[in-house]
């Protein structure tokens, strides 16, 4: 879950790593109220989960509180690389006399977590990783040895930076590693990590994704679920609790459980000369009440033609699906696009009996992936929407 620049320094805060002070404000007249508090020269920032807002015209200085609530006005409702700016942050201006750049990931391929530090910050970190190599320091740190003196020094050196700003910047780097760990994140970036005018390390830049399977112990990062940002149908699916969503360009809506067999039903789909509309894992264990709402989701996007149900039994009762089906179809007054029903697995022939008997119109069964996915794109092509 990527979150926002003022969420991320709000946990940066929590850790002890120095940030600005500053505020949200979702409107010009907050904007100009944080502004008067602070009194001083602020700089305005569009909260959006993308970077390069600097570049965008999305962060401005202001001197005065009437020019904060102008310089919001700008940028809210901005739109910086599809991302409308719905939030501002008001911060402290911050007395830069250098940038820099450093950041912990996570590194799966090399099983690993991964220290970047450098001295050209400020600046896209990929221009600099492609051009200057020689500029950014790149350590790989074994997560049961933990972050020792050696990594921040190979990280300082690595990354040229000036040896005036070694203890302050690698102090940053230590809170921030303690960050990344115990804050669960897959993700913890400082881009610019300035030094002040009085010798002081800062973060001026916070981008923060977290772990979502660790949100079990972080019951405080509900308040960081931002539905609202999500495309509409995307929303639904997660209100709902459906597994994974993902809406697609095509017209074959998907249903399937387990992301493996979900992602070869996209392909099977393809391979027939079809276009998925959308990806939906429903997880193992699904429920007639869960299946009648993935139904539901799917056939709410007007460009599905057709809908193919590739369901494989484990712990999931083909039974159940069967019933679930027919309980959507009943809910929704009739099936508006032909459905193509693949059941295998745990009392599949159960669930085949339970569909043929009810016959609702529109509905077929297949006994194979291939037939089933070969018959739904047929479907897709001649099937309209009334
Ligand atoms: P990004 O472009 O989305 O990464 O946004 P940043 O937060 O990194 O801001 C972009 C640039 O704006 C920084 O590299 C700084 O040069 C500048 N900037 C950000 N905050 C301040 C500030 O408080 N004072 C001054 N003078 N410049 C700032
Ligand atoms: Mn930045």
């Amino acid at each position: 879950m990527d979150l926002l620049e003022y969420q991320g320094k709000e946990i940066f805060r929590s850790f002890g790593i120095p940030v600005p002070e500053g505020k949200p404000a979702k409107s010009p007249k907050r904007a100009r109220e944080i502004a008067e508090k602070f009194g001083s020269t602020v700089v305005i920032k569009a909260q959006v989960r993308v970077g390069g807002r600097g570049k965008a015209g999305g962060v401005k200085l202001a001197k005065d509180p009437a020019e904060a609530e102008q310089v919001a006005s700008q940028i809210l409702g901005m739109d910086i690389k599809g991302h409308t700016v719905r939030e501002v942050l008001v911060e402290k201006a911050g007395d830069i006399a250098q940038e820099f750049y450093a950041s912990f990931m996570l590194d799966r391929g090399a099983k690993a977590y991964l220290g970047m530090c450098s001295v050209k910050g400020g600046v896209d970190i990929e221009t600099v990783a492609a051009e200057e190599p020689d500029y950014l320091a790149k350590v790989h740190i074994d997560p049961l040895v933990g972050l020792q003196q050696s990594h921040i020094r190979r990280m300082l050196f690595g990354g040229k930076i000036p040896a005036a700003a070694h203890k302050e910047v690698g102090a940053l780097l230590a809170l921030l590693f303690r960050a990344f760990v115990d804050g669960d994140c897959d993700l913890a970036e400082v881009n610019p990590l300035i030094i002040t005018g009085d010798g002081k390390a800062v973060a001026l830049d916070a981008k923060v994704s977290l772990e979502e399977n660790a949100a079990f112990r972080h019951p405080e990062w509900a308040k960081y679920k931002d539905l609202k940002s999500l495309p509409k149908q995307e929303r639904t699916a997660k209100e709902l609790g459906l597994g994974n969503f993902l809406a697609l360009e095509g017209n074959v809506g998907v249903i399937g459980n387990g992301a493996g067999l979900t992602m070869s039903t996209l392909d099977v789909v393809a391979n027939f000369g079809g276009a998925p509309a959308n990806f939906l894992d429903i997880g193992g264990g699904a429920n007639a009440e869960v299946m009648a709402n993935a139904i539901g989701v799917i056939l709410s996007d007007r460009k599905v033609r057709s809908l193919l149900v590739n369901i494989f039994g484990g712990i999931t009762r083909c039974d159940e699906v069967a019933r679930g089906i027919l309980a959507a179809i009943e809910t929704l007054g009739g099936a508006k696009v032909p459905i193509v029903v693949r059941l295998d697995g745990t009392n599949a022939d159960e669930g085949r009996t339970i569909l043929r008997q009810a016959a609702p119109p529109k509905v077929e069964t297949a006994e194979t992936m291939n037939e089933a996915a070969q018959r739904a794109v047929a479907l897709a092509g001649k099937g309209r929407r009334s």
